[in-house]
C-alpha cells in the first residue's frame, strides 16, 4: 500500500497513477495541531488495513492533478546516519564512519513533499549540497529493540534527501533549515516492498546523475540502526530514519530539479528555488 499526503493535508491512497483521499475513512481531521493524523494511522493500521483495501477501487483522482506533501508531517522525530556508505567516507575524506559515529537528528520543521520546493537560504557563497537517502518509517515504537526483530518495528519506506550547507558549523545548524528534509512521494508500507536491502537509489539534478548505489552497502544495516537508535531513544510511529547518503553528494542551486528515486519504492522531482530569508549569523562569514 502507498499511502501520502496531498493539498491541504488531506490523506491519500495511490494507486497506479491515481490518488483516493481517504481522510473521512481514517477519521483524520487535516486542521488539527500538531499534524499527527498520520502517525494514529500508523499506530493503528491494522485496524484500518481492510477499510483501505476496498477503498482502493474507488475512483480518485490522477496524482498529477494534486500537491503532494510530506507524508508524516508530525514524525517525533527524523533520526540521520552519517557517514554510512565507505565510498562517500572516502569522499568526505573521513575515518570515523556510522557504525562509531551513532546519528544526528533533522527537526520535523525541515521536513516537506514532492509537490514543494526546496528553498536555500540567501548565504551567499556557502555550498548547499543533496544527499541521496533511503527514509525508514517506524511503525510499532519501541526501546532496546534487538536486531533480530527489526521487522516488527518498520511500517514503510520513502525516499529522503538530506539537504547540508558545507562548512566547520554545528552539523544540526548546516542541516535544520525549513525544506532540508523533502521525505516522499509517498510511504510504500514494507510488506508491500519486500526485501529493502538490495535497493538502488539514485539522485539527478537536472538530467546528470550523482548518486548511485545500492542499499546492500550500508555501512550500518537497517536492523542495526534501528537497534542503536533505540537503544538510546524511545522510537514513536512515524518516527524517520534517514539512513545515510553515497557517495556523489554535489550542489545544488536556485532553477536546479533534483530527481531521487529508489527501486520499488518511488521517485519525485523537485524545484530547487531562492528564498530571501534564512542569513543565519553563524554563516555570514564563508
Ligand atoms: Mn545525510
Amino acid at each position: 500500500m502507498k499511502l501520502t499526503r496531498f493539498n491541504q493535508g488531506q490523506i491519500g491512497l495511490v494507486v497506479d497513477d491515481r490518488i483516493i483521499d481517504v481522510t473521512t475513512l481514517l477519521g483524520v481531521d487535516v486542521n488539527e495541531w500538531p499534524q499527527v493524523g498520520m502517525n494514529r494511522v500508523i499506530a493503528r493500521f491494522e485496524s484500518h488495513r481492510a477499510a483501505l483495501e476496498s477503498a482502493k477501487s474507488l475512483p480518485g483522482v490522477p496524482l498529477s492533478s494534486v500537491k503532494l506533501l510530506t507524508p508524516v508531517p508530525g514524525s517525533s522525530k527524523v533520526i540521520a546516519y552519517p557517514i554510512n556508505y565507505h565510498d562517500h567516507a572516502a569522499e568526505m575524506d573521513r575515518n570515523v564512519k556510522a557504525n562509531q559515529l551513532g546519528f544526528f537528528l533533522k527537526p520535523p520543521s525541515s521536513l516537506c513533499g514532492a509537490g514543494e520546493p526546496i528553498v536555500l537560504p540567501a548565504i551567499e557563497g556557502r555550498r548547499i549540497d543533496h544527499e541521496c537517502e533511503l527514509a525508514i518509517i517506524i511503525g510499532k515504537g519501541g526501546r532496546d529493540i534487538q536486531r533480530e526483530r527489526w521487522q516488527e518495528h518498520v511500517f514503510g519506506y520513502s525516499c529522503l534527501m538530506d539537504i547540508v550547507v558545507r562548512g566547520k558549523e554545528e552539523r544540526v545548524a548546516r542541516k535544520a533549515y525549513d525544506t532540508f528534509c523533502p521525505v516522499g512521494p509517498w510511504i510504500i508500507t514494507a510488506d508491500e516492498l519486500g526485501d529493502p536491502t538490495q535497493l538502488q537509489g539514485r539522485l539527478w539534478v537536472n538530467d546528470e546523475l550523482r548518486q548511485d548505489a545500492n542499499t546492500r552497502d550500508l555501512i550500518v544495516d537497517i536492523p542495526g540502526m534501528i537497534e542503536m537508535a533505540s537503544h538510546i531513544m524511545m522510537l514513536e510511529p512515524g518516527d524517520i530514519i534517514a539512513a545515510g547518503t553515497p557517495a556523489g553528494v554535489g550542489p545544488i542551486r536556485p532553477g536546479d530539479k533534483v530527481r531521487i528515486e529508489f527501486e520499488r519504492v518511488g521517485s519525485m522531482t523537485m524545484d530547487v528555488v531562492q528564498g530571501t530569508g534564512g542569513k543565519a549569523s553563524i554563516f555570514a562569514q564563508a
